[in-house]
């Protein structure tokens, strides 16, 4: 099983571009909350599982 990164974005101003990254909605750019082995947003519902980023 390969793990799979997900694509970068450019990098914005901010310059604050990390691992962290994809604690955040890709969506609506909410803070993804954790519950189990899920990253779920709030906002909108999106979430992924640990398979996509562990
Ligand atoms: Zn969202």
């Amino acid at each position: 099983m390969e793990t799979e990164e997900p694509r970068r974005e450019q990098e914005e101003e901010t310059g604050h571009v990390s691992a962290d990254a994809m604690l955040y909605c890709p969506v609506c750019n909410q803070r993804l909350s954790e519950h189990k082995c899920k990253l779920v947003c709030v906002r909108c519902g999106y979430y992924m599982s640990c398979a996509d980023y562990c």
